[in-house]
């Protein structure tokens, strides 16, 4: 991972000259979730003082949503500049609409899309030097509350990652929008959710880890992280099938909330460990990275790190659960033969190089984390033995 902006937390919150690291926690300033938010959107961007602005939106966003969000900004007073998310988050991407709106005295940059419109608009806000407001419409991902952004190159290869001072001014989660989605994205965001509570723990417990800024968990990201789990325990497949309805339930609004306030807390301000690191490397095999979504692959890892853990009793339990709503619980399931040695070694050694591996308290080489994936792998050939794989199969047809 390279970080390609100047702006490095780890020398503001934790330089390696101050000695032991200090907790730190990172929050956007106001998170709003419901139904039919995202037509409200010109009251909140009264909060952020706003009035005059930029709209990153990929042209079938604007189709489906630009109406509504035009119509509650001009009745606001705010004057929308309205830029198209090309559909990549890369410095091209990035620098293009920074140049653009230069000129245009913007006042704030608003991102509503998924998660690489989301991380491109962070990053055209920070140039411009203005607050950034997102408005995710999937919860598949939990990088709307982040403070940082993952980037591509043109063609999608990851690059490494950029941080900003400002974490978002204002994160509007328009839930009747996320139920409209397709089921698959609400269970990836799942799977990214589910890690943040074992990778949090692991951060707490081993003195030596720190998270994404550098400095140490504080219990406050761990205590969210937990909840987080426990929320997707309790109405994960309740919540999966209100959106194969297009229905927004409690249950919807309680898992939407996990795969994106929570998550993203938790992740951000506990720091992250195994799960991550595995999730990372399987992009390294062309197909996974093509045919699967980003949770879908933590998953996968978060098996994996429960394993390293020797939590075996855990990781079955979370096996069950992502069983029962669809996500990946062996390797083929990522479209991963596990017989083939080569893809394993290659996991293997991408993960050995994710940094926050480094957080895992107990010795990590190649062979570890190779054996650690493969007991995973057929403990979710076990788990899906007895339970099936409806739900991975009904997600995945076609
Ligand atoms: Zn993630």
């Amino acid at each position: 991972m390279q970080i390609t902006n100047a702006y490095l937390p780890s020398q503001v919150f934790a330089p390696a000259s101050a000695g032991r690291a200090p907790r730190a926690f990172i929050a956007p300033q106001r998170y709003v979730q419901g139904p039919g938010v995202l037509a409200h959107m010109g009251r909140y961007l009264s909060l952020v003082g706003a009035r005059r602005a930029a709209i990153l939106i990929s042209s079938g966003g604007q189709e489906r949503h630009g109406g509504p969000l035009a119509d509650s900004l001009r009745a606001a007073e705010i004057e929308p500049v309205i830029c198209t998310f090309g559909g990549e988050c890369s410095l091209e991407e990035i620098e293009k609409h920074a140049r653009a709106l230069k000129s245009r005295n913007v006042d704030c940059v608003v991102a509503v899309g998924g998660g690489k419109c989301v991380d491109a608009g962070k990053a055209v806000a920070f140039r411009l030097d203005v607050p950034v407001v997102v408005a995710p419409t999937l919860a598949s991902n939990d990088a709307p509350c982040s403070a940082l952004s993952i980037l591509y190159t043109p063609a999608g290869v990851s690059t490494g990652l950029e941080f900003y001072r400002h974490s978002p001014a204002l994160v509007v989660v328009d839930t009747g929008i996320v139920a409209a989605a397709p089921e698959r994205f609400l269970v990836a965001g799942m799977g990214d959710a589910m890690a943040t509570w074992y990778e949090a723990a692991v951060c707490l417990r081993n003195e030596n880890a720190v998270t994404m800024v550098g400095a140490r968990p504080t219990i406050a990201s761990v205590a969210i992280g937990e909840v987080c789990a426990k929320t997707l325990f309790a109405e994960g497949a309740a919540a999966a099938a209100a959106v194969a309805d297009d229905m927004v339930t409690d249950s919807l609004e309680a898992v939407v909330e996990a795969n994106t306030l929570l998550s993203g807390l938790g992740f951000e301000s506990g720091g992250l460990a195994a799960a991550h690191g595995y999730a990372q490397s399987f992009t390294a095999i062309p197909v996974t990275k093509a045919k699967h979504l980003h949770g879908e692959m933590v998953a996968m890892g978060t098996l994996a790190q429960l394993v390293l853990e020797s939590r075996l009793d855990e990781a079955r339990r979370v096996a069950e659960f992502f069983a029962e709503v669809g996500l990946p619980v062996h390797l083929q399931h990522l479209s991963v033969d596990a017989g083939d040695a080569s893809s394993l070694a290659t996991i293997a050694d991408a993960a050995l190089a994710f940094p926050f591996i480094a957080n895992m308290p107990m010795h990590i080489d190649a062979a570890v984390l190779r054996a650690a994936l493969l007991a995973a792998h057929e403990l979710g050939v076990a788990v899906c033995e007895q339970k099936g794989d409806a739900s991975y199969r009904r997600l995945h047809a076609g």
